[in-house]
């Protein structure tokens, strides 16, 4: 093995011969990594559905936990780079927001040194900025220091490159843990109080395990059903999987007004 520092085409040639182990030909379907997308909380498989469907009134959805695994959204220039001209995101499994679905279609993300995640799921519909949403193990794995950021506050993140079956993507920024948040409708944001923006905490009661996270960003919508995504680094840390309860709970100014 050469100690050289490959340039770009041999990393693309390195990546092309393991992406080609990993992926079927356009239209094959075959989810070959087995890749958890996002553990939904509403399906009867979830272990996580029944302690998390609390009773709500009818205007409120109950609150669900899910994680949401590694994952790329782009743009649809980007797809059409990376999948090929005229190229369109195939949905997969539809995403507990409706409206959204994890995509057929995976991507490598490739870090500094020729690390890569060679199969890292592409979420739909596009966007209009590419981004990558890790778990902090996954920027250790590429060696990529990940700043916690919202969705979509991405300037002056990391960038990586992205490999496709047709072409080759350099994101000059957008590689970022997602901040840990809870999506909610307007009677969510009445219900607890809260606004697009503030911050809450999530208790989560599961064997051994108990743990408040803090700092979960409320983000608001109109058509939005409550839901927190976690990624897997903290979904594993709460043993989320064995939950028992889950609640969010205001956070309170510290009394002492220090
Ligand atoms: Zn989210």
């Amino acid at each position: 093995m050469s100690v050289a520092t490959p340039n770009v085409d041999q990393v693309q040639q390195i990546v092309r011969e393991v992406l080609q182990k990993h992926l079927r030909p356009s239209g094959g379907a075959t989810v070959a990594s087995g890749i958890p997308i996002l553990r939904t909380g509403g399906g009867s498989a979830s272990a996580i559905s029944a302690p998390t469907v609390a009773p709500a009134n009818a205007s409120r959805n109950p609150l669900v936990v899910n994680i949401s695994a590694r994952h790329v959204h782009l743009t649809q220039e980007h797809v059409e780079i990376l999948f090929g001209p005229g190229a369109q995101l195939s949905p997969e499994k539809d995403l507990y927001q409706d409206g959204y679905f994890a995509a057929k279609e995976t991507v490598a993300v490739v870090g500094p040194r020729r690390r890569m995640l060679p199969s890292v799921r592409v979420l739909g519909p596009c966007r209009n900025d590419s981004q990558v949403e890790l778990a902090f193990t996954d920027g250790i794995s590429l060696g990529i220091d990940l700043p916690v950021r919202i969705s979509g506050d991405v300037a002056g993140t990391p960038g990586c490159l992205l490999m496709g079956p047709h072409g080759v993507v350099e994101l000059q920024q957008g590689v970022i843990r997602a901040m840990r948040h809870v999506h909610m409708g307007p009677g969510d944001l009445a219900h607890y109080g809260v606004q697009d923006g503030d911050l809450v905490n999530l208790r989560i009661e599961s064997p051994s395990c108990t743990t408040v996270l803090e700092d979960l960003a409320v983000r608001a919508g109109k058509d939005i059903k409550l839901e927190v995504h976690l990624d897997t680094d903290e979904g594993n840390a709460v043993n989320l999987e064995k939950a028992t309860k889950v609640e969010l709970v205001k956070s309170e100014p510290c009394s002492c007004r220090h």
